[in-house]
């Protein structure tokens, strides 16, 4: 990590057109620096005066210091550390959204001895300075890509320190116990009141349980889910993915394909942002078996988190289909029994073909891509599929794939003391898993985590962060 010590500055609004846009600086020379470029409106050609009333806006202008020229009309806000973002010295100059001007006041403050902020800069500060713990830090990226309200919801639970709180408190009831084994390692028995650390291992597995048994939902919400449309060609892919984008109105983003044959879109079902991955527009097949689009299943299946196993109404699986199918493995699935305007009732034969591809434990759902028959069942369906029936109740604490790890390799810890201390192991022995339990609880909350864990999460963040 870069020094603390140094004042860095860097556009923190979207570049683009605006109606403002912020140059954010934080550090010790931030509040000079604002002085030498901010003419106060009353007086547009002499630095202001007093210094700058923290907390206050001040209208004025950033000139060229050199030949007066003006830059931009701003708005100027100086906010002394320790009350900040950073726990430092942060300015904030708010000018016209439009990337010159924007871009002409950050480099008058690189100009005047700021450094350019590298990304998440600001937040590690904030982190660094302890104003917000590793936990929260991650989160405040969780909330700018936050893509539903159920989302947002969870990401701002972690911002305001639900996860950390409950780390917290389970951290500190190991350390309660790892203290007393120290203890009884380095005193003589009369010297430390017996106790039994039972009912706190007891406790720690039960929390971390807790935690844990929520994880992949809040993981879901955070991340959203890939759900692949499969089935041999013509069977409706695209047209079951228009449908269920054009009955969306609620599609947050367009993502390009991580390959040039598949297309994602992000649509929001009931708070669950599901990427869509249809690999229906491919070029033409090179050969047979990519005729029955099994390769491009296999592609699109590798990383998804739910299968929708498209096939025909009223038309029994063939090999391709069952070939398709036994791809999905254990991926949960739904067979899409697409075209049922075509048949002229909803056979049960129809259904039971769905169920005989082979996917025995995923539900059938009859549609129509074509009239939008069955659509809202189809999206329900899509839900519960991915939240594993558990699509209500309250946001969950972990929403984070590294945090789940941590949570899990800290619970088998606490597990293996315990069943140490139960089988009278030795009190060292039972320390070393209670530390390293302790230790894998830290890297949450980032007590204990290295700078190549800091390294790669900051460096995820946007410059100006
Ligand atoms: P893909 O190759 O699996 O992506 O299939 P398409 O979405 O391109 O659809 C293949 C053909 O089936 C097109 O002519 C569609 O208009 C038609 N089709 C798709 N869904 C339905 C449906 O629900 N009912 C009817 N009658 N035709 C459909």
């Amino acid at each position: 990590m870069v020094s603390l010590g140094d004042t860095i500055a860097a556009i923190s609004t979207a570049i683009g057109e605006g109606g403002i846009g912020i140059v954010r600086m934080t550090g010790p020379d931030s509040p000079s620096i604002l002085a030498a470029l901010f003419r106060p409106a009353t007086s547009p050609t002499a630095r202001q005066r007093t210094p700058f009333i923290p907390y206050h806006l001040h209208y004025g202008h950033i000139v060229e210091p050199g030949t007066g020229e003006v830059v931009d009309q701003v708005l100027a806000v100086h906010m002394p550390a320790p009350r900040t973002y950073t726990r430092q010295d942060v300015v904030e100059i708010d000018g016209h959204g439009g990337i010159v001007a924007l871009r002409r006041i950050l480099e008058l403050c690189l100009r005047q001895g700021a450094r350019l902020a590298e990304p998440g800069e600001f937040t590690a500060r904030a982190f660094l300075n302890g104003r917000l713990d590793l936990a929260q830090a991650e989160a405040v990226l969780d909330v700018v890509r936050a893509k539903t309200d159920r989302s947002l919801q969870a990401a701002i639970g972690q911002l305001t320190g639900r996860l950390s709180g409950e780390v917290h408190a389970l951290r500190t009831t190991l350390l309660g116990a790892l203290s007393y084994l120290e203890a009884s390692l380095d005193f003589p028995e009369d010297e430390i009141p017996a106790q039994d650390i039972e009912p706190q291992l007891e406790q720690a597995t039960a929390g971390l349980g807790r935690l844990l048994a929520d994880a992949d939902r809040g993981i879901i919400f955070r991340q959203g889910v890939r759900a692949a449309i499969v089935g041999r060609p013509n069977v409706g892919k695209s047209s079951l993915l228009n449908r269920l984008l054009r009955t969306n109105r609620a599609i947050v983003t367009d993502t390009p394909g991580t390959t040039r044959d598949t297309l994602e879109e992000t649509l929001n079902l009931e708070g669950v942002p599901v990427v869509l991955v249809d690999t229906a527009g491919i070029a033409s097949p090179q050969n047979e078996v990519e005729a029955l689009g099994i390769e491009r299943s296999r592609a699109a299946l590798a990383e998804a988190g739910l299968a929708l196993l498209v096939l025909e109404a009223g038309r029994p699986p063939d090999k391709a289909d069952l070939a398709i199918a036994a791809l999905a493995g254990t991926t949960p699935a739904i067979v899409v029994l697409n075209k049922v305007d075509l048949v002229r009732e909803l056979p049960e034969a129809g259904l039971a073909a769905g169920m005989s591809c082979g996917l025995d434990n995923a539900p059938v759902l009859p549609v129509s891509a074509l009239t939008g028959v069955g659509m809202e069942r189809l999206e329900h369906a899509m839900v519960e599929a991915v939240l594993a029936g558990q699509a209500t109740g309250t946001a969950p604490a972990v929403t984070h794939p590294r945090h789940k790890e941590a949570l899990g390799r800290a619970l088998h810890h606490v597990e293996e003391a315990q069943r140490g201390y139960r089988c009278g192991l030795a009190a060292e022995l039972v320390a070393i898993d209670l530390s390293a339990a302790v230790h894998a609880l830290g890297e949450i909350t980032g007590e204990t985590a290295g700078t190549d864990l800091l390294g790669g999460i900051f460096g995820t963040f946007c410059v100006g962060k």
